[in-house]
């Protein structure tokens, strides 16, 4: 059996895609998701890969479900901290609800998860997390305050946690994607996508399948040399 690896958010969207190509690369593949079963149930059938039902801002779940994931496919070589969510708005109006759903969801999660398999990576002398933070956690993005925030939390604790893990085998790095031709993405007005188009000088959205390849990449033991690093995939948005 191939190396381990948990998908947080792994049955939709990017995640998905992650799930999908660590599977073809050869990982067991563990998916997670937070409540929309008919889209992790769709999944599981249409890619056998098994789904498990957790939130990740809560602390003890993450510790019970990480528990049985390992239980049942083994212990985890590959975390990819994936699950996100927005609750946009104007500073001014933002609620503190707003505010802690995306720092819990988004930035605690991490804390929440890769606290649960570090141990077990500094025991066997390897490990991969990988999180997948954001361009706007980079720049900054008007009426995401809370997400910027989250996301570039994300990458201070990537940067951190790449120190203590080095002299261990385990690499830590961030990937910071731009507008991902997601479901959700692609449902905005015609106009608006437009124009978000015209911000990227590749005259595109990305794809989700290629964050997906570079989730692969860092997970492989080619990738030994990177941790603490930011990969930007976001087609020349934003150039740090
Ligand atoms: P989606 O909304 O398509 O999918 C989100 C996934 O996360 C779902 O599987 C969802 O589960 C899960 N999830 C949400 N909240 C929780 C929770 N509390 N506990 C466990 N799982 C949870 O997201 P995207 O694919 O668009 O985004 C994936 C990641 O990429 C996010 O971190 C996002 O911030 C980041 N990103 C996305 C960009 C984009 O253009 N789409 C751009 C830059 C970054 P369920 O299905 O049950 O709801």
């Amino acid at each position: 059996m191939g190396k381990v690896a948990i998908v947080t958010g792994g049955t939709r969207g990017i995640g998905a895609a992650i799930s999908k190509a660590l599977k073809d690369a050869g990982y067991s593949v563990a998916a997670t998701y937070a409540g929309n079963d008919e889209a992790a149930s769709k999944f599981h059938e249409e890619t056998g890969i098994p789904v498990y039902k957790w939130n990740v801002s809560d602390f003890n779940a993450c510790a019970e479900g990480i528990a049985k994931v390992e239980a049942d496919i083994g212990p985890v070589d590959v975390l990819v901290n994936n699950a996100g969510i927005t609750r946009d708005g104007m500073f001014h109006k933002m609620t503190p609800e707003q505010w802690s759903a995306v720092i819990d969801t988004n930035l605690n999660a991490l804390f929440n998860m890769t606290r649960h398999v570090w141990e077990g990576m500094r025991e066997r002398s390897f490990g991969r997390v990988i999180s997948i933070s954001s361009v706007n956690g980079q720049k900054g993005q008007m009426g995401q305050s809370n997400y910027s925030a989250a996301k570039a939390g994300e990458i201070g604790f990537t940067k951190a946690l790449a120190q203590e893990g080095a002299r261990k085998g385990i690499t830590v790095n961030a990937i910071c994607p731009g507008y991902i031709g997601t479901e959700m993405v692609r449902a905005v007005p015609e106009k608006v996508l437009e124009s978000i188009i015209g911000m990227i000088p590749i005259g595109r959205l990305g794809e989700p399948e290629e964050i997906a390849r570079c989730v692969v990449f860092l997970a492989s033991e080619d990738a030994g040399f990177i941790t603490g690093s930011t990969l930007s995939a976001n087609g020349g948005q934003y150039m740090v």
